[in-house]
C-alpha cells in the first residue's frame, strides 16, 4: 500500500523538471546509478511543484554527495558524515524550508552512523536519500559499511571478512516512522518515495540501491533488476511494524524496494511549537526572578 502524495488542489504546473536541474556539468562516471536519483529528485519537486529557493539540499562527502551541486536549489556539499545533523540545523533555523539530506553509505552509515538514531529520536522534518552503493566509490573502491562479506574491494582484496549493516533494520529499530528502500534505475517508484517523504512531517529515509558500475561491475543493474521485489505487489503493509520488521530480515531484502513503513507521529516541530505555547502561557522572566535562583 502506497501512500499518495497529495499535491495542494490549487497547484498549477509552475515548475518543470528542467527548473531544477543546475548548470553544473555532472563528473560522474557514466552509468552511475545516480544519475537515476538525481533524476528522481527533480521529478519529485516537479510533482509537488516546490519553488527552487524553498529547497535546501545538504550533503556529506562522496560521489553521491555531489548531487546538490546538480540541483538549482540552496545546496551545500559539506563535511564528511554530517549531512544529517547539518540539516538538521537548516531546518531548525528555517522550518519553512524542504531540506533534503543526500549522501552514501559510508558518508551515512559509517563516518556518520550515529547521527541517524538522533535525527529519529528528534523527528525533525527531513527526507534522507541515502545512495548505497556498497562501496567507497570517491576514493577508489575501498570497502564500505554496506560491502556483503567475501566480496573483493581495493582494500580487500582477498575478500571482506566483515558482516555488512543492514540499514533498513538499523533505521526501523532507531525508530524512523517513514523508510522505504527503492532502485535507482526505477525513477518512478524512487520520485514517489522522494515525494512522499517529503510530505511526510518528520524524518523520512528513502534507501537507494545505486549501483557503482566503475568498482562493483554493470552486472547489477540487470541483476538485480532480476531479483527485484515490489512489496506493494506483494501485499505488504507498511503500516504494520512487524511486517516491515520481517522485510528487513529477509535475506533478501536489498532487493526489496518500495514503503516499508510508515507511522504518523509528532514532529520535532510540532513538539517545539507546545514548549513555545507553554512558554508563552508562562510569561516572560524578569531578570530578578532568574538571579533569585543563584541566591546563596
Ligand atoms: Fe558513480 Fe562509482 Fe563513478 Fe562514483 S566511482 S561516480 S559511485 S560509478
Ligand atoms: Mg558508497
Amino acid at each position: 500500500m502506497s501512500v499518495e502524495t497529495k499535491v495542494p488542489e490549487t497547484a498549477h504546473t509552475v515548475y518543470g523538471v528542467k527548473d531544477y536541474k543546475s548548470d553544473l556539468k555532472s563528473i560522474w562516471c557514466p552509468g552511475c546509478g545516480d544519475f537515476g536519483v538525481v533524476s528522481s529528485v527533480y521529478k519529485a519537486l516537479a510533482r509537488l511543484q516546490l519553488p527552487p529557493e524553498n529547497v535546501a539540499i545538504i550533503s556529506g562527502i562522496g560521489c553521491s554527495s555531489r548531487l546538490p551541486g546538480y540541483v538549482a536549489t540552496y545546496g551545500f556539499n559539506s563535511i564528511h558524515g554530517r549531512a544529517v545533523p547539518i540539516s538538521t540545523g537548516v531546518k531548525l533555523a528555517n522550518p519553512e524550508l524542504t531540506v533534503l539530506a543526500v549522501g552514501g553509505d559510508g558518508d551515512g552509515f559509517s563516518i556518520g552512523g550515529g547521527h541517524i538514531v538522533h535525527a529519529a529520536r528528534r523527528n525533525v522534518d527531513l527526507t534522507y536519500v541515502i545512495m548505497d552503493n556498497q562501496v567507497y566509490g570517491l576514493t577508489k573502491g575501498q570497502y564500505s559499511p554496506t560491502t556483503p562479506m567475501g566480496d573483493v574491494s581495493t582494500s580487500t582484496t582477498l575478500g571482506s571478512i566483515e558482516s555488512p549493516l543492514n540499514p533498513m533494520l538499523l533505521c526501523l529499530s532507531y525508530g524512523v516512522g517513514f523508510l522505504a528502500q527503492c532502485f535507482s534505475s526505477d525513477t518512478k517508484m524512487l520520485a514517489e518515495m522522494i515525494a512522499d517523504g517529503i510530505q511526510y512531517p518528520g524524518f523520512a529515509v528513502i534507501n537507494v540501491i545505486s549501483p557503482c558500475p566503475t568498482f562493483r561491475g554493470h552486472d547489477q543493474f540487470k541483476t538485480i533488476k532480476e531479483v527485484a521485489v515490489d512489496l506493494e505487489e506483494e501485499g505488504h503493509d507498511p503500516s504494520n511494524f512487524d511486517m516491515a520488521m520481517k522485510v528487513t530480515r529477509r535475506p533478501d531484502h536489498q532487493n526489496c524496494f518500495g514503503l516499508i513503513y510508515r507511522e504518523d507521529k509528532p514532529s520535532y516541530h510540532a513538539r517545539l511549537e507546545k514548549v513555545r505555547e507553554r512558554s508563552r502561557a508562562r510569561g516572560v522572566y524578569e531578570a530578578a526572578d532568574v538571579l533569585k535562583q543563584f541566591d546563596v
